[in-house]
């Protein structure tokens, strides 16, 4: 896809919604991929101001789409004025509609923040997540930045972060009492040149949450280790769930977009996804669909589930103060339908089902469709036909 200008009216028009019958299943599941592809307008009432963590910009305005099997997360950097998807309501009542062209579609319920007590912390969904900095109450970078090479699509960034382990049991607990039970974690942050690749920041936060909350799940989401064995303190641990991103399959995208990362050979995944699987820790790999074609996502989907990795597949965000931030926003008809024949891919090799017992992302896709996809088809009742999807 080349770096044009969006044009929103085409995707909506290529996402052939059922003029007829606005609040369809259907129409519903096609809106859910328009939301995380292109983001929406967004004029809610009584909607408090962000001051939250960025990161990789993955957090926003979490959506439950007519029906508590679709999420969506809007994110914050793509609430924009000109965009004719518009969601209108009041974010007191959590009520609001989708409306395209002025017309009203279907209605939405908004997933209300909850503070965590740390800035740094994020809820999102049912998952804390947290991008941890280097030591605790330290700094927060990846050696890809540091280097100027950083991944084409990333706004890490370098950055004093306050947060420690205790920080992270005090949101767990925080969180536990508020909603009446306990979250998932998921820890990320950058990548380092020592052996373990950074892996050893995570240590800390795992030991003093598991301490204190012996069934709290953890993800660590990651770069493989160079030494392999770097791996099995977090596995001795008890952490749940290692994703590790090969973000792009073809060598051309993956030394053009990931101009650091892609030193890590595809293989050093293989091996450190398969070690984890081989020691009960769930598994999971992130690839990004946009800048490659078709063919390559989904090679790099069936790579993956070769190996018993299921694949969380997200639409290219490239948000402000990325090297890829002028590049056009995945057009939503297209995203949905290499999900449905990722979904296809991973259903056939049996780790469809995998992905939804992760722990973090894997399981929550409300920034992507393939878990949007599960719960709807696991939900079907009989007679009811969704080969669309
Ligand atoms: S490895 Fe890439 S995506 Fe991850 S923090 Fe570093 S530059 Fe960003």
């Amino acid at each position: 896809m080349a770096a044009t200008e969006v044009l929103y009216e085409d995707y909506v028009d290529e996402l052939k919604l059922d003029h007829d019958d606005v609040d369809s299943l259907l129409n519903k599941v096609k809106i859910c991929s328009y939301l995380v592809c292109c983001g929406a307008s967004v004029e809610l009432e009584s909607y408090p101001v962000h001051d939250r963590d960025f990161r990789t910009g993955n957090s926003g305005l979490q959506l439950s789409v007519g029906t508590p099997l679709l999420r969506a997360l809007v994110p914050f950097f793509y609430m924009d004025e000109a965009n004719p998807i518009k969601l209108r309501g009041d974010y007191a009542t959590r009520q609001a509609v989708i409306e395209y062209a002025g017309k009203e579609l279907f209605e939405v319920t908004i997933v209300p923040d909850m503070e965590t007590g740390n800035e740094n912390i994020n809820l999102e969904f049912d998952t804390l997540i947290a991008a941890i900095p280097e030591e605790p109450y330290g700094m927060r970078s990846c050696c890809y930045h540091r280097a100027g090479n950083p991944c084409a699509f990333c706004i890490l960034g370098t950055k004093n972060v306050r947060l420690g382990p205790e920080d992270l049991v005090e949101a767990y607990e925080r969180i536990s009492i508020e909603r009446g039970e306990e979250p998932q974690v998921l820890l990320t942050g950058g990548t380092s040149s020592a052996r373990d690749r950074g892996l050893s920041k995570y240590v800390p936060y795992v030991k003093e949450l598991r301490s204190n909350f012996g069934d709290s799940r953890v993800a660590i989401e990651a770069a493989p280790p160079q030494d392999i064995s770097c791996l099995d303190t977090l596995i001795d641990l008890g952490m749940d769930t290692f994703a590790a991103n090969i973000e792009f399959f073809s060598t051309e995208a993956r030394d053009s977009l990931l101009p650091g990362k892609s030193a890590i050979a595809l293989d050093e995944y293989k091996d450190a996804l398969a070690y984890c699987n081989n020691a009960g820790v769930r598994t999971f790999s992130a690839v990004i669909t946009g800048p490659e074609d078709k063919a390559e996502t989904l090679k790099a989907v069936e790579f993956l589930a070769g190996i018993g990795v299921p694949t969380n597949l997200l639409c290219l965000r490239p948000f402000h103060g990325a090297a890829l931030q002028n590049h056009a926003r995945v057009n939503p008809a297209w995203f949905l339908e290499v999900t449905n024949e990722a979904v296809r891919i991973m259903d056939r090799y049996g780790v469809l089902e995998d992905l939804s017992h992760t722990a973090g992302c894997g399981s929550c896709g409300a920034c992507a469709m393939e878990m949007n996809l599960y719960r709807i088809s696991r939900n079907a009742k009989s007679g009811d036909d969704y080969s669309l999807l």
